[in-house]
């Protein structure tokens, strides 16, 4: 297994479009694991292959208390998504130390294929649903704040920035 660079906001790799996994084999699983290695090592909840440079459709996700219920998702698809909504605060291991309130549906049904390559279907409500419509925004090239204000998000670009040229001088 290795640790894969997290790509961070605003970096343009963010909005490529990943695309449908066509086989689950032995090389997806390897990034699967990967993944899993990165999402644990930063610690984070959740991570989409768009963020550490793969476009293809691959989610991790870890909401337990002790992060050892690890949840794959290939080629995740939201088929269902109540009409009520809850504002939740939203961070990103791609906008490190910046947490905001985002607003999305409370409860989501998905439809995915598991490491195995076998379809399941998943109701999710709570830090789940949040994280769920969080890492499939990714895979679509949409980072979360891109539902910030415009003066937001140009904050935030200018943190990150800022941030990468002092990680880069400390090399
Ligand atoms: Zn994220």
């Amino acid at each position: 297994m290795a640790l894969l660079p997290v790509l961070c906001y605003p970096d343009p790799r963010l909005h490529k479009v990943a695309k449908p996994v066509a086989q689950v084999d032995e090389r997806i699983q390897k990034i699967v694991a990967d993944m899993a290695e990165t999402m644990y090592e930063a610690p984070g909840v959740g991570l989409a292959a768009t963020q550490v440079d793969i476009h293809e459709c691959i989610v991790v996700i870890d909401v337990s208390d002790d992060q050892n219920e690890l949840m794959v998702f290939i080629n995740p698809e939201i088929i269902w998504a109540s009409p009520e909504k809850k504002s939740w605060r939203e961070g990103c291991l791609s906008a490190p130390d910046y947490y905001d309130e985002v607003e999305r549906p409370s409860e989501i049904r998905v439809k995915a294929l598991d490491i195995k390559g076998k379809e399941f279907e998943l109701d999710a409500d709570g830090l789940l649903a949040v994280c769920l419509q969080h890492e499939l925004d990714h895979l679509q090239g949409k980072v979360f704040v891109e539902y910030l204000s415009i003066l937001k998000r140009s904050r935030i670009s200018q943190k990150m920035k800022k941030r990468a040229k002092e990680l880069e001088s400390q090399r």
